[in-house]
């Protein structure tokens, strides 16, 4: 069978950044819904689409195709007293940006009384290279396409 809108692809993938940091090792197999519902990122459906059971392919991501470029506009700091208790570089805050948007901001540091705040995600800005293994693939069922994600053995549990 191959991988086509509408499949459940069963992988194991590795991510290295540009400076070789793993941040996946691809040891877990992981199964998603193939066909633009935002499983996976759009450069891996890409490098997949069309390949079968078996297809193993090393692809290099720009940011574009994969988290984003950095957004500056998104970096702002708040007061410590407007903070949460409990406040740590690294840790993470929700809020939304100037849109109205749901956000996920991370602390990126403490100075004085200021609490810097980055709302891109930590992959942001990086060229990324995945290893794709594809061990499984399916066709989705009904309700996998309802639920617009995979079920299963590697896919969510409910
Ligand atoms: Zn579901």
């Amino acid at each position: 069978m191959n991988i086509t809108k509408d499949t459940v692809v069963t992988l194991t993938f590795r991510a290295v950044d540009e400076q070789g940091k793993v941040l996946e090792d691809g040891k877990e197999p992981r199964a998603y819904l193939h066909g633009g519902y935002g499983n996976t990122l759009p450069g891996i459906e890409s490098a997949l689409e069309g390949r079968e059971k078996g297809f193993a392919t090393t692809v290099k991501l720009p940011p574009a195709q994969a988290f984003g470029d950095r957004d500056d506009t998104l970096v702002t700091s708040i007061s410590k007293k407007d903070f949460p208790p409990g406040v740590k570089v690294g840790g993470q805050l929700e809020g939304s940006d100037d849109q109205g948007r749901r956000q996920v901001f991370t602390v990126t540091k403490i100075k004085g009384d200021q609490v810097m705040l980055d709302g891109n995600h930590p992959l942001a800005g990086k060229h990324l290279t995945f290893t794709l293994k594809v061990l499984d693939v399916r066709a989705a069922s009904a309700e996998e396409i309802a639920h617009g994600h995979a079920h299963g053995d590697h896919g969510e549990h409910h």
